[in-house]
């Protein structure tokens, strides 16, 4: 059993944090939100007043933060100043490789173990236990991340040096946008045709048209009734969180040279349905755009 420190409670976070708990690991919880906080009390996690206190003796910390600029403010100004000797750092937000990267190497050089270990899975694999880690970092820290992630997850995969866990996710991610783009248009089409939901999932769910966006996260109601697309695309992965994740897809293009034309009109138009007012609407929910809605 581990003294772990979690920071960032929120739709992902608050979950992996009950995980641990039930892993028989000891969590101290920390958000600036008083409301994920108390959801992780309720789930047997202790709470801390800052995210420096919840550091502070912890053998693991883990965090679970919007974007890039809330992972270098935490780790810079709470995690190492207040960490002592030995601990392991895991990050599993979703952030830009130079973050990544930047973090990973002050963590070195304050010899420190870090691996960056984003997730795919969403919010319903975050409860069950089964998400997947792309973790990228030294063999040896990845080593000793691995029992922790193991209690979060079900798929945990080294993907290479510090930040190749965040480039194998961005690569996920844009390919996520683009087929989500593609059922929701095949959808949008389906109903134009007179066609019924039903029989149209029961049909391409079976057939060479099946992904994840489709079986698991069905954008119209009725076919997967644990999509978001039931509650009115409540999320769930918001859309402002997938437009994130596209520019960074667009930004690591550019700088690679790499020719993604379907990434960027994915990015093009999550940002017009975030524009218009949905950034906290599940992502699934762009389906209503293509509708005309
Ligand atoms: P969220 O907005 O629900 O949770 C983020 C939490 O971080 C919030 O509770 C917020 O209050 C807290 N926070 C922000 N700044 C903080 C700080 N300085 N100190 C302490 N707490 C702080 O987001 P989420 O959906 O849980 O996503 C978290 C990360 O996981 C993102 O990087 C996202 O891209 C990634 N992700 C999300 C999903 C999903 O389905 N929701 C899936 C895979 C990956």
């Amino acid at each position: 059993m581990a003294k772990i420190a979690f920071i960032g409670l929120g739709n992902m976070g608050g979950p992996m944090a009950a995980n641990l708990v039930k892993g028989q690991h000891q969590v101290v919880a920390f958000d600036l939100s008083a409301d994920a906080v108390k959801g992780a009390v309720e789930k047997g996690a202790k709470q801390a007043a800052s995210a420096a206190e919840a550091v502070k003796g912890a053998e693991v910390v883990v965090t679970m933060l919007p974007a890039g600029k809330h992972v270098r403010g935490v780790y810079e100004n709470d995690v190492l100043p207040n960490i002592g000797k030995g601990t392991l750092l895991i990050d599993c937000s979703t952030i830009d490789v130079d973050s990544a990267r930047h973090v990973a190497a002050l963590a070195a050089k304050a010899g420190f173990d870090m691996v960056d270990a984003p997730v795919s899975g969403g919010v319903g694999g975050a409860t069950a236990g089964t998400l997947t880690f792309m973790v990228g970092g030294p063999d040896s820290s990845f080593a000793k991340a691995r029992p922790i992630l193991e209690k979060m997850g079900k798929n945990i995969v080294h993907t290479g040096a510090s930040g190749a866990g965040q480039a194998v996710k961005i690569c996920n991610n844009m390919m996520l946008a683009i087929s989500m783009l593609g059922v929701a248009e095949a959808f949008m089409l389906g109903k134009r045709l007179g066609l019924d939901f039903q029989k149209l999932f029961d049909v391409t769910s079976t057939s060479s048209g099946q992904s994840w966006a489709l079986t698991t996260y069905c954008p119209v109601p009725g076919p997967v009734p644990t999509s978001p697309a039931n509650r009115d695309y409540a999320p769930g992965f918001t859309a402002a969180m997938m437009l994130k994740d596209l520019m960074l897809a667009q930004q690591a293009a550019n700088a690679a040279g790499a020719s993604t034309p379907l990434g960027a009109e994915a990015a093009q138009l999550f940002n017009m349905f975030v524009n218009s007012g949905n950034g906290a609407k599940d992502f699934s929910g762009i389906i209503k755009m293509l509708d005309g809605q």
